[in-house]
């Protein structure tokens, strides 16, 4: 179908019409290309880290990429979602709070990402009805085909337009059979068959599965997933088998006879060492070429670009490979029994990890049941903690103890958000001497709330989508840790999430006992960073440090952290102090990013 026809469709100038494809201004069909990502037999297989690479493989070819996450739930974003449920939920600068999976496309692609890269059927329906209301629908019974399966396609193209992409990269959450997904995936169909040939590239990714019992690959669950798809309407192009061994080629022989797609293109995607590897393995297998053909963009790429991006993103693999030493980081939470809650600070801990070639074995601290009699017990065998962000006061009073022994005991302390604020509370408490210093989230009737509500959280109700949120800058004390952690530089920018803050007036005593505030928010008494002086690494900020690290360009505070925890673990070794580590890193990095 021709634009204008569809044109029409919407804006009404034709009679009777079954479709229902609104068009953003400035939209071509057919010159954006589409990589639809859906999965079958289960979810969390890792579609966006299949996405996110190929993606990463054609962006290094100088394509522009943007990719879209549509999530099935009603929820208007992520920010309600329990992280024990649902794993982190992961912000935007924008202030978006958002899927993990985002993340894992921020960090791949080296790119910040807005609210347009995410959309939730609850966002698409709010439009809907929104329409309806305005009488957008011109007397139209309104219907899930072809009006909410309309928006749908809406959103892509808005942000094929917005973003200028060559490639769109669009992944539906959960699998094909979800019936919340049905919707989504008819309006994929659709968009394949208005976008016109060599337009869309579907990708199933599929899981084969291995009975210990049997001891061999089994290919049905996947060919029935598969099948589901294709019952859908949808041919899938390419298939991505997940499993935990490589997949044998008698099970991607059946998978590719079941399916009408070409064996060279039914993929083992197995389990391997670092996330970090997937580019590389699609990039062995040819299927970043197999896509450009398939979506006819030879003529848009640049090799010699993509030597470059190659060269750097090898360096970095290497070094996730040159492991010379060894340090053991307790997180100490109350997620700790699903590792999706605290994704990105593991990520985080990944890249400072390979460009200080020292493993991060990570250890789960459990604060609930402990106390300054057996904290030193527990912490013994590690070399630095993290209290990581965190809502509610189970544990609370755990964590600040193994606060105070990480300070009294010069073990490398770093404390996000809710960790930045029991670090607060344990300075007021044991070295300030302020009677039953608590926030007001953990005791609201406390004797001394060093911790309260910031005033414009004061008067807000509900709880969607309105704590202070997003990127924000933060200026930096001169000559500070936090100063030199940060290149010198006057200010820099990070991610919040929160609803609380150090009480303004408690400012003057903490800084007269020796705390060190070295990053505040420009013109507002906002405390966003805390330092002491005299002891190798303790440092707390407000933010969320760990949403923007990326593998080559690493996150200060966790480079510091991880140099300041090999210090601790080989005293003997001479290393470089964590801050002179943390601006060797700093400037290597810079300058491979300058050269490439
Ligand atoms: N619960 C704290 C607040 O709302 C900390 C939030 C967090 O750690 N993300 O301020």
């Amino acid at each position: 179908m021709k634009s204008q026809d569809l044109l029409n469709s919407v804006s009404g100038t034709s009679d009777e019409t079954e479709f229902y494809t609104p068009l953003p201004e400035g939209y071509s069909l057919g010159q954006t290309k589409y990589v639809v990502i859906t999965g079958t037999v289960m979810s969390g297989l890792g579609k966006g880290i299949f996405s996110s690479s190929l993606a990463k493989l054609l962006s290094d070819k100088g394509l522009k990429v943007a990719p879209l996450k549509l999530e099935g739930y009603l929820n208007i974003d992520s920010g309600t979602l329990n992280p024990f449920r649902h794993g982190e939920v992961f912000v935007l600068d924008d202030g978006m709070e958002c899927d993990m999976d985002l993340g894992t496309y921020e960090r791949m692609l080296d790119m910040d990402l807005t609210r347009s890269n995410f959309a939730t059927s609850g966002q698409i329906f709010t439009r809907v009805l929104e329409k309806e209301r305005h009488g957008e629908y011109l007397g139209r019974d309104v219907q899930m085909i072809p009006h909410v399966t309309g928006e749908v396609k809406m959103r892509l193209r808005e942000l094929a337009v917005q973003s200028k992409s060559d490639i769109v990269f669009v992944e539906i959450g959960g699998t094909v059979g979800d019936v919340e997904n049905a919707y989504y995936m008819e309006a994929m169909r659709e968009l394949a068959y208005e976008e016109g040939p060599g337009s869309v590239c579907f990708v199933a990714l599929t899981y084969v599965l291995e009975p210990k019992t049997l001891g061999e690959q089994k290919s049905k669950a996947a060919q029935l997933g598969i099948k589901r798809l294709m019952e859908m309407g949808i041919q899938p192009h390419i298939i991505a088998c997940r499993a935990s061994n490589p997949v044998t080629d008698k099970v991607r022989q059946k998978i590719a006879q079941y399916t009408n797609v070409p064996l060279e293109h039914v993929f083992s995607m197995h389990d391997c060492e670092s996330i970090y590897i997937v580019p590389s393995m699609l990039r062995e297998a040819g299927l970043d070429f197999e896509v450009i053909r398939m979506l006819q963009l030879d003529q848009r790429i640049n090799l010699q670009r993509e030597r470059q991006a190659w060269l750097e993103w090898c360096d970095f693999n290497d070094k996730v490979n040159s492991i010379k030493n060894e340090v053991n980081i307790g997180i100490i939470g109350k997620y700790t029994s699903l590792r999706d809650s605290y994704a990105s600070i593991i990520h985080s801990l990944e890249h400072s990890q390979a460009h200080l070639s020292t493993k991060v074995n990570i250890q789960w601290i459990d604060t609930t049941s402990i106390n300054d009699k057996n904290v030193q017990n527990e912490l013994k065998d590690l070399n630095g903690i993290i209290v990581p962000g965190g809502f509610g006061a189970r544990g609370t009073e755990g964590k600040i103890a193994c606060i105070k022994y990480a300070r009294e005991n010069n073990l490398p302390y770093l404390g996000i958000c809710l960790g930045f604020q029991m670090a607060v509370i344990e300075y007021a408490r044991h070295v300030c001497g302020i009677k039953g210093a608590d926030s007001t989230e953990v005791n609201p009737h406390c004797e001394n709330a060093v911790i309260t509500i910031l005033p414009e959280q004061k008067n807000i109700e509900g709880l969607g989508g309105n704590m202070r949120l997003g990127g924000k800058d933060i200026e930096l004390k001169p000559d500070s840790i936090a100063w030199r952690l940060f290149g010198q530089k006057d200010s820099v920018r990070m991610r919040f999430r929160h609803r609380l803050e150090v009480e303004p007036k408690f400012i003057d005593t903490l800084t007269e006992k020796g705390l060190v505030f070295s990053g505040v928010a420009p013109g507002q008494p906002i405390m966003q960073i805390l330092e002491l002086a005299g002891h190798p690494y303790f440092i707390g900020t407000q933010a969320h440090p760990c949403l923007t690290s990326r593998p080559l360009r690493p996150q200060p505070m966790f480079v510091g952290l991880v140099a300041a925890a090999r210090n601790h673990a080989y005293p003997d070794r001479n290393f470089p102090n964590a801050i002179e580590t943390v601006d060797e890193i700093m400037q290597q990095t810079e300058k491979s990013i300058v050269e490439a």
